[in-house]
């Protein structure tokens, strides 16, 4: 496959799971390793993309998205590997976390095709600079932008933290929501980029957001209310995992 080719030009090929040597790859793993990926499969929430029964999305009233489609549910081995990427710096994991954004686009297109051929601008969810210092790098940011490679999207850095949040995994529902508001900003500067690009644009772009992991949601929400509050274009959700 193509994207393989480029992926391990000047790399050693060893799988991104376990380390063994590879004399084939599947997503830059071995065939074990990409046999334990737990894909999402049969859709039941076309609002947030889950394969199961879904009470959160039925009491929303506002949201700046149409939908979410994620490609994995967050289970081993996925949990292991996002917390190698993000927390140990395991930045080889970029390519196959943004090829899950990948799959996890083709399922919405597939779901509307509609959007097949539309320019499309990608965007993400921004760290706090606190968290962005400590890491050396935002996970989101090169998700995005190798989604962005892979299908000839433009990034657009549209959203700026402007305050900082500890840790969301521990807290409820609605801590989430609570703990979430005003902590992003428009980013004026990337927001005339975009019009500027959207006008020389044949077809209505429509605008990508990106986040590695969908919880409740609330993150994408609050992130998607303050673009949509200045940009008037639609807004969709990819994220690589479902939890
Ligand atoms: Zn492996
Ligand atoms: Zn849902």
């Amino acid at each position: 496959m193509k994207i393989w080719k480029a992926l391990f030009e000047g790399q050693t090929i060893t799988c991104m799971g376990c380390g063994a040597s590879l004399s084939e790859s599947i997503h830059g793993l071995c065939r074990r390793c990409a046999s334990n990926i737990p894909w999402l499969s049969e859709l039941k929430c076309r609002i947030c993309g889950r394969d199961m029964d879904c009470p959160d999305c039925a009491g929303i009233r506002r949201q700046g998205f149409i939908c979410n489609r994620s490609a994995v549910r967050y289970e081993e081995p996925i949990i292991d590997w996002m917390a190698r990427y993000k927390y140990r710096g395991d930045e080889q994991l970029s390519a196959l976390f943004g090829d899950l954004l990948q799959l996890a686009w083709k399922r919405l297109t597939h779901d509307i095709p509609k959007l097949r051929g539309l320019p499309v601008a990608v965007t993400y969810i921004p760290l706090s600079q606190e968290r962005a210092m400590e890491r050396g790098f935002n996970q989101t940011e090169q998700m995005a932008q190798r989604l962005s490679s892979l299908q000839g999207f433009k990034v657009f850095e549209l959203l700026k933290r402007v305050r900082h949040t500890e840790k969301q995994s521990f807290k409820s529902r609605t801590e989430r929501a609570e703990s979430l508001k005003h902590v992003f900003g428009l980013n004026r500067e990337e927001a005339g980029r975009l019009y500027h690009w959207a006008s020389k644009q044949k077809k209505q772009p429509v605008i990508v957001m990106i986040d590695d992991i969908y919880t409740t949601g609330s993150t994408l929400r609050e992130a998607s209310n303050v673009v949509r509050g200045s940009i008037p274009l639609p807004i969709f959700c990819l994220t690589a995992a479902r939890s």
